[in-house]
């Protein structure tokens, strides 16, 4: 006789160790299914972690997981060739508890939080591939894995097997992702001694910074590039979405060399030792690609379900809170003994519900719109670059008449209508 469980999750990253964490601890009879040799082997992040979601699960979990810097600092540039205007915010409330963001490894990190649902009751098996659901008279009944005898069955299979989700597809919630629905990035860990991290990004030894950079990071295409420190180490990283990469034959791995040894990165990874190459599709399509979340005996959850908003860079907080809130139904659903579409439509309502869907729609123009209009990064970033580098020069020309110069040549590039067009596009994109 197959084995039976309340609960099978498919995938130990964010989502589904969240997910079985909360199940587990509400005594559910729980397994969760990894096909990485451990938890995070496979997974890739640029690494932000969000305290809130996270703290959502295990209050004050700073005082055990592994991270690496609580991030003080978000910097943004809008970089050029030779220039970058640079902004952002540091602050000191966010280099104590309970602290904004942290960065963190994925390997490590993953490990950690999985060990933490199986101390709550689940059973984790790695090594292990989901191949299918057993589907009987429409309803998901349980998973078949490339195990010997490798069939499980369960009151509800929960998807969180992240952007690919062959799984959900199989069902028929999603069909192929188009390529401008899903961004390709590649990333690399460098080494570097704590002394030079903490000299070239102004910091102290438990403090930590982003900088996130648009324009020429991406030889003005759609996507962006990131720089984080971690405590001995940088991760560096950049994508574009598939569809940028085709149309302008974009190879990712010759995007990373030319970010690292653009003059304005360069000297803050000089002399660093390359640790890791990666590379991982992220799911970018927003709010328009979200795929049917519940089904009869299943749920949809974290990338598997296209939750990530790509303007802010938040994945792994809405993974997380989507496998709680996607928990909350399972439990309710086990209360009422009712595993129907239906029954676990509560996950689909509390995720419309919750600031997961709520950002997903706001920015529901803002992908399109980029791709649609490059002149964004490929025109403006550097139009924006040369106006500081005019205003900021200090050759005797009055202030004023410098302005009026840069507007000048701003519109009559472009046209005054046009620039006025492009920001009332970009703004409710945005909005
Ligand atoms: P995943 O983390 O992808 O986990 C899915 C798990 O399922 C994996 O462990 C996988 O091995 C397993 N799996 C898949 N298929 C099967 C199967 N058939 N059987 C068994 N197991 C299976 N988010 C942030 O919040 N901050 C960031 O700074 C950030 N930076 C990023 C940078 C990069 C380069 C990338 C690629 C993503 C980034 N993200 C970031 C997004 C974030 O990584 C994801 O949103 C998050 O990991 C989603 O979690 P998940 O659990 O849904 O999926």
């Amino acid at each position: 006789m197959p084995e039976k469980f309340d609960v099978v999750v498919v995938g130990a990253g964010p989502a589904g160790t969240a997910c079985a964490l909360t199940c587990a601890r509400n005594g559910l009879n729980v397994l969760l299914i990894e096909r990485g040799e451990y938890p995070g082997a496979k997974n890739v992040m640029g690494g932000v972690l969000y305290r809130q979601q996270m703290e959502d699960l295990i209050p004050e979990f700073w005082m055990e997981a592994p991270l690496e810097r609580p991030v003080i600092e978000q910097r943004f540039w809008m970089m050029d060739k030779e220039s970058v205007i640079s902004f952002g915010y540091k602050g000191l409330e966010w280099a104590a508890p309970p602290y904004n963001n942290f960065t963190v490894l994925r390997a490590q990190f993953d490990q950690w939080f999985a060990k933490k649902a199986v101390e709550a009751g689940a059973l984790l098996i790695n090594e292990t591939v989901v191949t299918e659901c057993i589907v009987e008279n429409g309803k998901v009944v349980g998973v078949r894995t490339d195990r010997p005898d490798g069939e499980i069955y369960a009151d509800v299979v929960v998807l969180a097997d992240g952007v690919n989700s062959l799984l959900s597809k199989q069902l028929g919630f999603h069909k192929e992702f188009r390529p401008d629905e899903v961004a390709l990035t590649v990333m690399e860990v460098i080494n570097l001694p704590k002394e030079k991290i903490n000299d070239r990004f102004n910091l102290e030894d438990n403090q930590g910074c982003t900088i996130e950079i648009f324009g020429d990071s991406t030889k003005g295409n759609l996507g962006t590039a990131f720089l984080y420190t971690n405590k001995e180490s940088l991760n560096i990283g950049v994508g574009t979405t598939l569809s940028s990469m085709i149309k302008a034959k974009l190879k990712p791995y010759e995007l990373l060399d030319y970010l690292k040894n653009h003059p304005m990165v360069k000297p803050l990874i000089a002399g660093g030792e390359s640790a890791e190459y990666l590379a991982h599709l992220i799911p970018e399509g927003g709010f328009r690609s979200v795929p049917k979340v519940a089904g009869n005996g299943v749920v949809v959850i974290g990338d598997a379900a296209q939750l990530v908003n790509a303007i802010h860079r938040e994945g792994s907080n809405m993974a997380m809170h989507s496998g709680l809130l996607a928990a909350e139904a399972v439990i309710e659903a086990k209360n009422r003994g009712d595993f129907s579409e239906s029954s676990l439509n509560s996950y689909r309502e509390a995720l419309y519900n919750s600031f997961i869907i709520k950002d997903l729609e706001k920015y529901k123009d803002a992908a399109h719109t980029f791709e649609k209009y490059p002149q964004y990064f490929k025109e403006y970033v550097p139009m924006m670059n040369q106006a500081a580098s005019k205003f900021f020069t200090v050759d005797g020309t009055p202030k004023r008449d410098k302005q009026k110069q840069i507007i000048k040549n701003m519109t009559s590039e472009k046209g005054t209508l046009r620039v006025l067009q492009d920001l009332y596009r970009a703004w409710k994109a945005v909005k």
